[in-house]
């Protein structure tokens, strides 16, 4: 069944009081599809999406850690490096991530890009030269009709050949009745030039359902590489047996761990960020037992648009306050708390 609603929710399962208490007045909505419901008596998988009170208190965090408002020269594009683009293709999802970075537009005014739009961004691509890759991201892409992303990517595979397209979704696991013929269908029509990279978000060994795995499957036999990006999530995944776990279970299916980002400080998720001392030790511990091929970059994106690092290779000091600083890719120090 797929919970709509906070109300749905409370009618359909039995809540804790701190699920029970949560008010989605300003807050991301609830959304849970009928695939990830039926995981949901999993602890790690009800941390990802039944909501708590915690939510709401949580007001010390920023709307947009990323800066990405003013990275925006066009409506959805969020230029930050040279080299490449994010694409914002929609604003909707199949399920609301609680941890989601971009719960400033998720589940909002539930848009996804126009005709109008795509021409546009297409004209950008022209233009900019420099591009080299474009992350078609979101919200989900895969919310787009197979009409609408057939436009899409055919617009910019005319307008750009030798751009490197990054297909971002979570829907291999929250809907993955959405990878039907038709759909690989408009994939394979519109993939002249380079190739497409699948950018999958697995957070849990768990989340590779066999369903999923069909899917992965199909992808890696349309020769598409495919990469997993996770959050790191307070009792979610921050031990190394569920960090292993993961990697294993990608690997089998042909998927590459690449990147397991640090929480962002984003407002209302404070609660399910790890403090950064504890993903420190972890990454340790990961190098020591995790194969390369299973080790993912542990990442950090800095708060006022610092810019991506590798957590290992950052240069930071602890103060005795207790706060981190960083040296963002442009010089800047960069303060990210402990635990904020
Ligand atoms: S699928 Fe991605 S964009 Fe959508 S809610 Fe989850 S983290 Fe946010």
């Amino acid at each position: 069944m797929q919970i709509l609603s906070l109300k749905e929710l409370k009618e359909h399962m039995e809540l804790s009081e701190d699920e029970s208490s949560f008010s989605e007045e300003n807050s991301l909505p609830v959304l849970i599809s009928d695939y990830v419901e039926r995981l949901l008596n999993h602890e790690e998988i009800r941390r990802q999406f039944v909501p708590t009170k915690f939510e709401n208190e949580d007001t010390l965090g920023f709307e947009d850690p990323q800066n990405e408002k003013n990275h925006s020269d066009l409506k959805r594009v969020i230029h930050r490096y040279e080299n490449r683009v994010a694409i914002i293709t929609s604003e909707r999802c199949f399920s609301y991530c609680r941890h989601c970075f971009r719960r400033r537009l998720t589940g909002r005014n539930l848009e996804v890009i126009s005709k109008k739009e795509i021409d546009e961004i297409a004209e950008y691509l022209k233009n900019h030269l420099e591009i080299k890759e474009a992350l078609l991201t979101g919200g989900d892409l895969f919310t787009l009709s197979d009409e609408r992303l057939e436009y899409l990517l055919g617009s910019f595979k005319n307008a750009r050949k030798d751009i490197i397209f990054r297909l971002c979704t979570r829907a291999l696991f929250t809907n993955p009745e959405r990878f039907t013929d038709t759909l690989f269908k408009v994939l394979e029509k519109n993939s002249s030039g380079a190739p497409y990279y699948l950018m999958t978000q697995f957070n849990s060994a768990i989340e590779i359902t066999e369903e999923a795995e069909s899917i992965l499957e199909r992808f890696s036999s349309l020769r598409v590489p495919i990469m997993n990006q996770s959050v790191l999530l307070r009792d979610v995944n921050d031990s190394l047996e569920h960090q292993r776990e993961l990697s294993e279970k990608l690997l089998r299916n042909r998927v590459k761990p690449y990147y397991l980002f640090q929480g962002d400080l984003v407002k209302g998720t404070r609660h399910l960020r790890v403090p950064l001392s504890r993903t420190l030790e972890l990454e340790e511990e990961m190098r020591k037992n995790l194969s390369g091929l299973e080790m993912p970059e542990v990442m950090i994106d800095l708060p006022e648009g610092g810019g991506k690092l590798i957590l290992s290779k950052c240069r930071f000091c602890k103060k005795e306050d207790g706060t981190w600083i960083f040296k963002s890719l442009d010089g800047r120090s960069i303060e990210y708390p402990e635990d904020l």
